[in-house]
């Protein structure tokens, strides 16, 4: 049989059936521990160990990124700091510059203690990985495209690139989702993910996921998932499943308002930059074109003060403000003092996360209803 479409595949990856009962969503197993045959080994014993319902949820994410084993962790986070601690003493990893702001704590304020050392480069350019290495390097995380700038790095060229040099490539597909990117299928080793966001896509659960098709890996990535013991309880295994049923066509719906409301912001007055690599003239679009199936649901704009960002956050009525993104509402976010309030001013200016950039996170209303509202917003 011909490879499923995607749409298929979200809601038949084989574990939809519980092989019990014939019930149609896998059960919510909510419980710790398990009977034990004394005289047989048996697939569960304990949760943090491994739960059905966790199972059916990190099977799901293998096969729609495209791997050979998935895992659940609390957050997304979870999966990084786990992923990162494949790493040892005397290692060093790179980073882009733009990081995401929890794993940029991770590295720079946590990892040292575990003698990992790190350096934050600009991952569009492959010359400045290359000047970064060091005898020691030992992976490379990547985001594309980037928070909140939107930029795109060229994955399969890194991924290429590191795996010459025995470089472990970890990819935080958080903002493109497997449906729009599947970084393993170029040669990435590892894929992490906040569920929080398009996965679970409800702004109802906070949740991560890695996927590996590298059974080396996989073995230590269950070995630390066990020993760390960060992981993601069953109710929240449960809703991030049914959040992933409905994926493709949350995307598709916010990625087209995404266009047009990017499109719009461009035209207008107030708007000095849109960061969206939908557009045709923004610098990531051939790149992202080529590696991905869409251009996601997130875009960035600046107006030209601070006291414009607040007065559109104060104002606006159908996009929530707040933290987060990937949601069925849509998100405005203000990078300064959220999701990049960890990072040093001096270093977040010099990023170009400027204190007129707003990042906005397309739900599903309507575009033009949204667009009123944000562009009404910016009045007095
Ligand atoms: C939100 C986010 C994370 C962290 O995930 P949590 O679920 O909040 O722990 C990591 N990477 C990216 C790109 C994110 O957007």
């Amino acid at each position: 049989m011909k490879e499923k479409d995607f749409a298929t595949k979200l809601l038949h990856v084989g574990v939809e059936i519980d092989a019990h009962t014939g019930a149609v969503s896998t059960p919510i197993y909510q419980v710790s521990t398990f009977h034990q045959n004394i005289d047989q080994p048996q697939e569960y014993e304990y949760s943090r160990s491994g739960n059905p319902t966790r199972k059916a949820l990190e099977t799901t994410i293998a096969e729609l990124e495209e791997g050979i084993a998935g895992f659940a962790f609390a957050s997304g986070i979870a999966a990084v700091s786990t992923a990162l601690l494949l790493f040892q003493q005397g290692d060093h990893i790179l980073a882009p510059k733009d990081v995401y702001g929890g794993t940029y704590r991770l590295l720079s304020k946590v990892c040292g203690k575990w003698g990992i050392d790190h350096t934050f480069v600009d991952t569009t350019d492959l010359k400045e990985i290359e000047k970064a290495v060091k005898s020691n390097t030992k992976a490379i995380v990547l985001e594309s495209p980037s928070n909140p700038l939107l930029k795109v790095s060229d994955l399969p060229q890194i991924c290429a690139w590191a795996k010459s040099k025995g470089i472990i490539t970890i990819v935080d597909n958080t903002f493109m989702t497997p449906y729009l990117q599947r970084p393993l299928t170029f040669g990435a080793d590892i894929v992490v993910h906040s569920a929080t966001k398009f996965l679970a896509g409800h702004s109802d659960v906070v949740a991560g996921l890695i996927a590996t098709n590298s059974k080396k890996l996989a073995d230590e990535l269950y070995f630390l998932q066990n020993a760390l013991g960060a992981v993601l309880g069953p109710q929240d295994c449960w809703l991030t499943m049914r959040g992933i049923k409905t994926l493709k066509v949350r995307m598709d719906h916010s990625q087209q308002a995404a266009l047009k409301i990017a499109k719009a912001l461009a035209e207008h007055p107030n708007v000095k930059a849109v960061h969206y690599p939908g557009l045709p003239e923004d610098p990531g679009y051939e790149l992202l074109k080529g590696q991905a199936a869409g251009f996601g649901a997130v875009l960035s704009f600046e107006v030209e003060s601070a006291a414009l960002a607040k007065r559109i956050m104060r104002n606006v009525k159908l996009s929530a403000v707040a933290v987060s993104l990937g949601s069925v509402e849509s998100i405005l976010s203000y990078p300064v003092s959220m999701s990049h309030a960890a990072i040093e001013p001096h270093v977040r200016q010099a990023l170009g996360i400027s204190d007129g950039l707003l990042r906005l996170s397309v739900g599903l209303e309507d575009a033009n209803d949204l667009l009123a509202d944000l562009t009404s917003a910016m009045e007095e």
